[in-house]
């Protein structure tokens, strides 16, 4: 298929007229940016605050004329205010508009029959139709390990006979790509939904497959949303029974409106013994409980040293420390890491080490964590079924 210019989707936004000044949206200004990649669209529509909500129509409109021109694998087009602008990359995206920021490529129907079913969807965060369940995986800061232990969790609930997802959140640094050894481009069959990449028996889907490795991504507030909605419900997951999203790091507003945003059933927390004792994994508790997001439990990575040598296990940054905090929190202790060369070396070679080393001692750590995710995660599901209305046929 020939590639989409930025001419030809301009030429489509011309299209389209701003009832408020008669004008079409390109000509009065309303277009601050438009971007051109491999098929994917990316709009920036700047507005007045005050106009905000009754722009999602026009808002929808730009997408669907763009959607139409031949070739456009995605389009998302965001509003962006003058003060948003103002505003650090990154932060906090401004209230939903009603109706949600979804719609994306084809604007096709969200949420399958069984969609009220699924813990954490409602009618604000609709599921996702063929999806069991999706769980976040998140820590206080950055360098916890929480990309290597997604990874891995993954792949041990795969490996318990699970069809699993992995969805990388982390938009400012993708590194889901690179430690599932994935390369290359998704594509889409239907012009309209990406097929996920796929590597050891699960699916997998990246900003870091859609821009090249060398684009500094720079994200305003509401585009961050946008982005994920699209990582999320415009991709082909097939039937998955559970899809792990690994958060960015932190517990700042924009993880904060993730897990708001995403039909959760529960939440993962990654810390090391040091980020326990700064209270970093209490945040990351903080931050779920305030959109109502069950904790499925704490793990606890970079637990312990196990000398390569000789063996040995050493303790030094102290240990056991998640183990104490989450029964303080009254939440669940789903397991410790060690922190071992080989976990470092096969997650940055793209070698997870449940699959390249699966009858290691650290494999088998993964797995248990992930028998006791798996656990909590029918408990939740059971719950929200004993909770589902039910109809009753005469
Ligand atoms: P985060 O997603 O929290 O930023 P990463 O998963 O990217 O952290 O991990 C940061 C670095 O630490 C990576 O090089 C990774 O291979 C390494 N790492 C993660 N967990 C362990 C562990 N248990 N033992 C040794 N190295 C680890």
């Amino acid at each position: 298929m020939a590639g989409v210019s930025q001419e030809q989707v301009t030429e489509a936004l011309a299209r389209i007229v701003d009832p408020a000044s008669g004008n079409n949206v390109v000509n009065s200004g309303l277009v601050t940016d438009v971007t051109v990649k491999d098929g994917n669209v990316l709009v920036v529509l700047e507005v007045d605050p005050a106009r905000g909500e009754e722009m999602e129509p026009l808002r929808k409109a730009c997408e669907d004329a763009v959607d139409d021109v031949p070739g456009v694998l995605s389009v998302t087009a965001v509003l962006t205010a003058h003060s948003a602008s103002q505003q650090p990359q990154g932060t906090q995206a401004p209230p939903p508009p009603q109706g949600g920021m979804g719609g994306g490529m084809g604007g096709s129907a969200h949420g399958g029959p069984q969609a009220g079913q699924q813990p954490g969807a409602d009618a604000e965060k609709p599921g996702i139709p063929g999806v069991g369940a999706i769980i976040a995986v998140a820590s206080g800061k950055g360098g916890v390990g929480k990309s290597t232990t997604s990874v891995n969790l993954a792949l041990s609930l795969a490996a318990l006979g699970k069809k699993v997802g992995l969805l990388d959140a982390d938009i400012y640094g993708p590194s889901i790509p690179r430690m599932m050894g994935i390369t290359g481009r998704p594509v889409s069959e239907d012009g309209k939904t990406l097929d996920p990449m796929r590597n050891f028996g699960i699916v997998c889907m990246s900003m870091g497959f859609l821009v090249p490795d060398d684009t500094p991504m720079i994200w305003r507030g509401p585009m961050v949303m946008s982005a994920l909605e699209q990582l999320m419900r415009d991709v082909n997951w097939g039937e998955l029974d559970v899809l792990v999203v690994d958060l960015p790091p932190g517990t700042g507003d924009a993880q904060l409106t993730m897990a708001q945003r995403v039909p959760l059933a529960g939440a993962v927390i990654v810390s090391t013994p040091q980020d326990i004792a700064l209270l970093d994994a209490r945040k990351g508790l903080n931050m779920f409980h305030k959109v109502n997001v069950p904790v499925l439990g704490i793990i606890e990575n970079m637990s312990y040293f196990l000398c390569p040598s000789c063996g040995e296990r050493s303790e030094i940054f102290g240990h056991g420390g998640a183990r104490e905090t989450a029964a303080k929190l009254g939440c669940d202790f789903l397991g410790e890491i060690p922190l071992h060369m080989a976990i470092r070396e096969t997650s940055d070679l793209g070698q997870p080490i449940v699959v390249s080393q699966p009858g290691s001692d650290h494999a088998q750590a993964y797995r248990a964590v992930a028998e006791r995710v798996a656990g909590k995660l029918d408990e939740v599901m059971a719950d929200t079924a004993a909770k589902a209305p039910r109809i009753v046929v005469q």
